[in-house]
């Protein structure tokens, strides 16, 4: 029999899984449509944004007209106030077509956290950062997972890698990405140990993976020889490097030490979008339906492998 190894490293691409939940989007949206009689809508909210972020959100609008989303970007300077970012938020959850609000983090450092806590609905809050649905994910129940940590375990349960009993080491802390990833992980009950810059001989630790999921933003920062030769890697990172966009995983070794890795461009990346959009469709009905506010319901059923 042949194992993986044998058969070269195994390129784990988001883009067709992507098309997959896309295509899925736009039929669930169409029979919202229907059902409902309005187009559901994604707003994204950008406090001073920089060039490169403006391009990434202009795709996630992009895809959502694609699959019959309505989209709205609402553009607030740097030196936003606290009340500026409030009203804003109120002034778009005011319209019910309005079913998932992105708030592109981070936010200035004048603008504090008790912002989104007291204005942001977490119902609509598809890229979870609100602390409600960040809670229910540390708690193990089901909440608004962030986007990002929700398609860097996606491709590697849609790739079929199996996840239980093995050891995940997740590089990068960030409440967006590295923290979230850690605790889906351990949702798969992978046993998960997390890394970050301070961690002692990260080197060494890397090399006690199964899987490995990187999320540093630091250009080609693992490579193959610090893996465990057939070591499973997710490359969250993107950064561009003299006009070409690279990961955070050297990919040249990784790939020849790897039993299967995500590619940047390629990986993550396009299934992240798509993974926003099923976030949506999912705010959207909640919110037509009527059904109990997210906490509450996700609190009044313990999930099965609540942890
Ligand atoms: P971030 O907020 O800057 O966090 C970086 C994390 O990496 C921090 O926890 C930091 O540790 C850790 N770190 C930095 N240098 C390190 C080192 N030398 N050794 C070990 N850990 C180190 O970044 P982020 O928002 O999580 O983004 C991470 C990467 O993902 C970036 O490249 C970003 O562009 C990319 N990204 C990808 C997608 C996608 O869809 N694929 C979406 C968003 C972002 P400390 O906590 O100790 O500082």
């Amino acid at each position: 029999m042949t194992s993986l190894m044998d058969e070269g490293p195994r390129l784990l691409r988001g883009g067709p899984i992507g098309t997959v939940i896309r295509e899925q989007v736009a039929a669930d949206v169409a029979a919202f449509k229907e059902e409902f009689g309005y187009q559901p809508a994604l707003a994204v909210l950008v406090v001073g944004a920089d060039a490169p972020s403006l391009v990434y959100l202009h795709k996630i609008l992009d895809g959502c007209r694609l699959v019959g989303i309505g989209d709205r970007l609402v553009e607030l300077p740097e030196d936003a106030t606290e009340a500026d970012v409030s009203n804003a938020l109120q002034t778009l959850q005011a319209d019910p077509k309005i079913a998932g609000i992105i708030v592109q983090q981070p936010l200035p450092k004048g603008i504090p956290l008790r912002v989104i806590i007291d204005t942001l609905d977490p119902m609509r809050d598809i890229d979870g950062i609100h602390p409600l649905n960040a809670g229910l994910l540390s708690l193990g129940y089901d909440g608004f997972l962030p986007a990002t940590a929700h398609a860097s375990v996606e491709i590697l349960k849609q790739s079929g890698i199996e996840l239980a009993g093995k050891h995940c080491v997740v590089v990068g802390r960030s409440n967006v990405i590295g923290k979230p990833a850690g605790l889906l992980m351990l949702r798969e009950n992978a046993t998960v140990t997390i890394c970050h810059s301070k961690t002692a001989d990260l080197r060494s630790i890397i090399r006690t993976a199964d899987i490995v999921i990187v999320a540093i933003g630091k250009a080609n920062f693992v490579t193959g020889d610090m893996l465990k030769p057939g070591a499973v890697v997710v490359d969250v990172g993107i950064n561009v490097v003299e006009g070409k966009v690279v990961g955070d995983v050297h990919f040249e070794s990784a790939v020849r030490v790897a039993s299967a890795i995500t590619p940047v461009p390629g990986g993550v990346g396009p299934l992240t979008n798509a993974i926003l959009l099923t976030h949506l469709v999912r705010a959207a009905r909640a919110k037509a339906t009527g059904a109990i506010p997210l906490g509450a319901h996700s609190l009044a059923v313990p999930a099965p492998e609540a942890k």
